[in-house]
């Protein structure tokens, strides 16, 4: 079976108070991307098995696209193998989301296969467990995301088909060092969230590009504000880091500025640049 596995943006971010429990509360906006990664699932016997390339992609049950298929299996009661093979496209530890992505792929996958033995109620519950950007990934397109990321509605308007130019840093980003380093008496997102409510207007980038978590990423990391810079020298209507970072995206209303961007910022070497779209 051939998994489609997207990348996801978040055009806003803001967090809005902590659980008891540790989690943070967010309102975000998230939208899907044309970059994805490849996987081939495979069921038989034996046991669940990963395979990924990629050197900073564990193979072992730690893989998210391993725990999800285990929890699928043993929630639905069969007694099966999955061998899992991802072609890691998506940077990795990036903010965009690649492992809840091929978490959430999986599920999916194995529901269908087996002729749909979870509702999609339990499959969202068994998503929320594996962790907080998973259930985006079930809902399958433009959401605005509410608690920890699993209460999860339609967009109040279609999204601008957006080109989107990516600037990923060599190194990667673990989401929960950022929670840690984030002051909620500092976040500021809610308050543009109040004045252009984003669950009732149509996107704009001008006034609703905001992440909370970028000022925290980027005082550990100085090079994502200027990779911010760089996307808006270069063209892009708004420029914003994407969920924990450290990408970076900028968006484009034409295909043309969006690859004379990507070819003028690759020359520098600075960052990896992959030039997409938004998946509306
Ligand atoms: P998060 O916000 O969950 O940290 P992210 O988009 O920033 O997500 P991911 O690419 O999902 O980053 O990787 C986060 C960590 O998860 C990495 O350190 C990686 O080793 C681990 N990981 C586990 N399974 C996968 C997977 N299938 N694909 C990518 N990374 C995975």
């Amino acid at each position: 079976m051939a998994l489609h596995s997207p990348a996801k943006v978040n055009l806003f971010l803001a967090v809005t108070g902590r659980r008891p429990d540790g989690y943070h509360e967010l309102i975000s906006l998230m939208c899907p991307l044309e970059l994805a990664d490849k996987i081939h699932m495979r069921v038989g016997a034996g046991p669940v098995s990963v395979a990924c390339a990629h050197p900073d992609v564990p193979e072992t049950g730690a893989n998210l696209a391993h725990r999800a298929a285990r929890r699928f299996l043993d929630a639905a009661g069969i007694d099966a193998g999955v061998e899992i093979v991802i072609d890691k496209r998506i940077p990795v530890a990036a903010g965009l989301g690649g492992g809840s992505s091929n978490a959430a792929a999986v599920l999916s996958g194995l529901n269908r296969h087996f002729g749909g033995p979870l509702t999609p109620a339990f499959l969202a519950d068994l998503a929320v467990s594996i962790g907080a950007d998973v259930p985006f990934f079930l809902f399958g397109g433009p959401a605005m995301a509410a608690g920890i990321g699993e209460i999860l509605r339609p967009v109040a308007a279609p999204l601008p088909p957006f080109h989107v130019v990516l600037l990923c840093p060599s190194y990667g980003v673990s989401t929960a060092s950022v929670f840690k380093n984030l002051n909620l008496a500092l976040t500021k997102c809610k308050k543009i969230h109040k004045s252009y409510p984003l669950d009732s207007q149509a996107f704009d980038a001008a006034r609703h590009l905001c992440n909370d978590l970028e000022d925290v990423a980027a005082s550990i990391h100085p090079d994502i504000h200027a990779a911010k810079a760089t996307l808006l020298d270069n063209g892009a209507s708004g420029a914003l880091m994407s969920g924990s970072g450290p990408t970076v995206f900028g968006l484009f209303s034409e295909a043309d500025a969006a690859r004379r961007a990507e070819r003028s910022i690759a020359g520098s070497g600075q960052w990896r640049v992959i030039k997409t779209r938004l998946r509306v």
